[in-house]
């Protein structure tokens, strides 16, 4: 690494222009933090982003400001702060409904694997140091747009090269959730992998088991949507990258996410994360992992569901008992077509319990069950409407009694 090296990179690079920078407020809060005296600098995914010219959704500023200066200038200049981590040195500037986060330049002074102590800086190398990867470390002047790299990412980005910055063992040792973010950030922007990073990665793997499994979770179900997950997570399972965490996760399921994600493609359905998780484990899997992995209940509910196949009544009944979500995932699963049902509302019985007791059934169990029949044929028939409910009450009403 050269220590030497001018930042600004040569020829120097714009950042290109981007509906974000249009944000109202944003050039405002710029000049209050200082940044036309080089005290505020745009950072990370949304330089890197517009580089690629990709959408920025996340903003993120750094600035040499400790976080009370900068609160003090937020508030001075009227614009709303939300002291959101401020001994992690993290502001949250609030521009109309966006938030944007202001961090102070930080430098590591110990970090266990899980988490680090740092103390703030005016030193904006070191903050760029501390970042994972090089395309990572971009920051950019906010009127300028001068582009400042301090460790070669314009080049990695160019070449779809994801690298630690530094050494990835001691990257890894420093902070475990590298080992994902390295597959991640690769899965989305990487071309030819980094062989010393898969090597770091694969050697310290183990080291998840340190991690939460909602961070785990959390970097998995980003990774799993990202442009090459297919791919990438091939690689990992033959790294033996989850093993530890997730042992569930095989060659067998690898392949089975490459055929849904081939479905999603083709019918031109999104990628969901829960239904990609859901491809890749064995289907006695999801219930266990959906614990262990601290999902919300509605993500276990859904992965859970996603493994049940699509049943013997069709795509339209499938919509009706599951839910046309859970239909979508159990159909692209099983290997067949969602087409028909994936804008279908199904619709609600026309009739209630009470009207078979105005045929006369007794109120209680009997109603119940014979609403059960009634819907079920209602089903069978395609969801006729309420004339021909009422025959089918009438038929099923007059069995019953
Ligand atoms: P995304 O589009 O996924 O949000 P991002 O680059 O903004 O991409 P974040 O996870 O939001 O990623 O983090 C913002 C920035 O903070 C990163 O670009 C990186 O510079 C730094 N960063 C985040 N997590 C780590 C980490 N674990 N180790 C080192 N640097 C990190
Ligand atoms: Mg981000």
């Amino acid at each position: 690494m050269d220590v030497t090296r001018h930042p600004v990179a040569s020829p120097p690079v714009t950042l290109p222009d981007a509906k974000w920078r249009h944000w109202p407020g944003l050039d405002r809060l710029a000049e209050v933090l200082g940044a036309a005296a080089g005290e505020a600098r745009f950072v990370g995914g949304a330089v890197r982003d517009t580089l690629l010219g990709i959408p920025v959704a996340d903003v993120d500023i750094a600035t040499c400001h400790a976080p009370a200066d900068v609160m003090t200038r937020l508030k001075a200049a009227g614009i709303r702060a939300v002291p959101t981590g401020l001994a992690h040195g993290t502001v949250t500037a609030i521009l109309g409904d966006r938030p944007v986060e202001v961090t102070t330049l930080r430098r590591d002074l110990s970090t266990d694997g899980r988490h680090a102590v740092v103390a703030f800086t005016d030193d904006w190398r070191a903050d760029a140091g501390r970042r994972d990867f090089t395309m990572n470390a971009l920051y950019a002047d906010p009127a300028s747009g001068t582009v400042y790299d301090w460790f070669d990412g314009l080049a990695d980005l160019a070449a779809g090269r994801v690298r630690f910055i530094g050494d990835p063992l001691q990257r890894i040792a420093e902070d475990h959730l590298r080992i994902l973010r390295f597959f991640r950030f690769h899965a989305r922007f990487g071309d030819r992998i980094d062989d010393a990073g898969l090597a770091a990665c694969a050697a310290r793997a183990n080291d998840l088991m340190a991690l939460s499994r909602e961070r785990i979770a959390a970097e998995l179900l980003k990774l799993l949507v990202a442009r090459a997950a297919v791919s990438v997570t091939q690689l990992m399972v033959e790294h033996g990258i989850l093993r530890a965490v997730l042992p569930e996760i095989d060659a067998t399921g690898a392949a089975r996410l490459a055929d849904l994600a081939a479905r999603e493609e083709a019918t031109g359905i999104a990628p969901n994360p829960i239904r990609r998780l859901a491809a890749l484990l064995p289907p006695e899997a999801a219930d266990p992992v959906g614990a262990r992995l601290k999902l919300s209940n509605q993500q276990r509910r859904r992965l859970a569901a996603a493994t049940a196949g699509p049943g013997p009544e069709g795509p339209y009944a499938l919509a009706y008992r599951a839910g046309t979500e859970s239909a979508v995932d159990r159909l692209l699963l099983a290997g067949e077509d969602p087409g028909p049902i994936r804008d279908f509302t199904p619709p609600r019985l026309p009739i209630s319990g009470g009207a078979l007791v105005a045929r006369g059934l007794d109120r209680g169990p009997a109603v119940a069950a014979a609403l059960h029949r009634v819907e079920d044929r209602w089903i069978a028939e395609g969801f006729p409407d309420r004339a021909r409910v009422d025959r089918i009450a009438d038929e099923v009403a007059g069995l019953t009694l």
